[in-house]
């Protein structure tokens, strides 16, 4: 890809921007665009700057997603509403043509890779709840204030990031992306400042003791869920290419398939509302560690259909109107509203599923259902806004261990107090 139309080839010490921005290192990329961490001469901060392949049709969406981010900004001055913040923009001229260059605030690694540091065994549920809140604010804000639908929402596209400075305090800010990428990936070259240099040694240190407290705890690969304790989890929603207006939408097909509504599938038009279901698929991959739907196609039948009959295993039948109202409904249901090639469905309601097979306590299964259904509901109108979702009690229960652990604390604290009190008295 790295010819005519196609990515920008960077190497570490590249300037851009007239000289503002200097690469340090590769961050990712994605079929759009390649994104690097550069640091930014004029503000003395680390800025994620986002090289957008050059063919027309890339550049034509890289407009549009800063025209979308640029809003977003404008919307939100004090950056307070977990989404990603476009810092500056610019056209880059290089062997392979013209790139489009968005500087976006610097973030750290996405849900996906914390799903699979817990080696897909799903985090604390705590930290679920963290995340949910920061994700339901980003979408609160996105729906209400500036009717935008994100359109793939799922782990990949929610970013950490920590609001404790590493070069302050690089064991709490662990989770920053300095710290968590592999030794020399962000290798600085002769450009390389002293600040980095510094933050490189003090992430070193800061890894080590990480992976000593780890260790001290019996290993992280033993126990997953708790690798994040003490870590203050924020995260934010990036990835805005295919956002869209809700009275401006451009595409039908919309959403990475897992992630993807039941009124996108049978083309029944769609809203704000599909954005609450890849939130509600997100949320259970976080909790489980697996894909809430994985869809696949068999003998006779489409990935479509097994989509939605994995929908109906675990939610139950779609009402018929539903079922047969949407332009691609044909395809999939019988005027019945049964499915026209899968005839036998195993019914396995989330609850039952959170308590069988992730070995959910009772109750914890019931209460996380009760949060998630009704994002799940097939009539898209039912589901919850993500300002409705915010109050869900849900977001603000806490687990009997975290109970057991208070209650830990004070019987500690009692000690603590009649020590105190021997040696006052002494
Ligand atoms: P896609 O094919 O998913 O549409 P894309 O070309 O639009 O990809 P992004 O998804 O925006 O690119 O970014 C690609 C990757 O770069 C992300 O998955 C993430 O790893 C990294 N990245 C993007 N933005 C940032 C940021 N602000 N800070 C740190 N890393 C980032
Ligand atoms: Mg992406
Ligand atoms: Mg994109």
């Amino acid at each position: 890809s790295y010819r005519k139309g196609g990515y920008h080839a960077v190497r570490v010490g590249d300037q851009f921007a007239g000289g503002r921005y200097i690469a340090q290192g590769k961050l990712g990329w994605g079929q759009f665009s390649t994104v690097w961490l550069a640091y930014d001469t004029q503000s003395s901060n680390y800025v994620a700057l986002k090289i957008q392949k050059s063919a027309s049709q890339f550049a034509q969406a890289a407009l549009h997603e800063i025209e979308v981010l640029s809003s977003i900004a404008n919307g939100d001055p004090s950056n307070s509403k977990c989404v990603v913040r476009l810092i500056d923009h610019f056209k880059h001229a290089g062997p392979n043509g013209h790139h489009h260059c968005m500087v976006l605030e610097f973030l750290g690694d996405s849900l996906l890779r914390l799903i699979r540091h817990s080696r897909y065994k799903g985090l604390e549920l705590n930290k679920v709840r963290e995340i949910c809140k920061c994700i339901l604010i980003g979408l609160d804000y996105l729906h209400r204030e500036l009717c935008l639908i994100h359109n793939d929402l799922k782990p990949e596209n929610i970013l950490l990031y920590s609001t404790i400075d590493p070069a302050k305090d690089p064991i709490r800010s662990g989770l920053t992306p300095i710290l968590q990428r592999p030794e020399g990936s962000l290798n600085g070259g002769s450009t390389m400042n002293i600040i980095e240099k510094k933050l490189k040694r003090r992430a070193k240190r800061a890894v080590a003791k990480i992976s000593e407290r780890r260790a001290s705890m019996g290993g992280a690969t033993e126990k997953p869920k708790k690798c994040l304790d003490g870590v203050d989890v924020r995260c934010k929603v990036v990835d805005f290419g295919n956002a869209c207006w809700a009275d401006k939408q451009f595409a039908e097909e919309i959403q990475t398939r897992q992630y993807r509504a039941p009124e996108v599938i049978l083309r029944s038009g769609y809203s704000f509302s599909v954005d609450m279901w890849s939130f509600a698929c997100t949320a259970f991959e976080l909790a489980t560690g697996d894909m809430m739907f994985a869809p696949k196609g068999g003998q006779g039948f489409s990935e479509d259909e097994d989509h939605l009959a994995l929908m109906m295993e675990l939610l139950g039948k779609m009402p018929r109107k539903i079922a047969v109202g949407g332009a691609r409904s044909k395809d999939f249901f019988d005027r019945y509203g049964d499915l026209k090639r899968i005839r036998r469905l195993k019914f396995w309601p989330l609850d039952r599923l959170l308590v069988d097979k992730y070995k959910f306590s009772e109750n914890e299964a019931r209460e996380f259902a009760e949060f998630l259904c009704p994002l799940l509901d097939f009539i898209p109108e039912k589901r919850p806004t993500a300002q409705q979702c915010l109050q869900h009690p849900w977001l603000n229960l806490r687990t009997s261990a975290q109970i057991e652990m208070k209650k830990g604390d004070i019987e500690k604290l009692h000690v603590g107090m009649s020590n105190l009190q021997l040696k006052v008295g002494k």
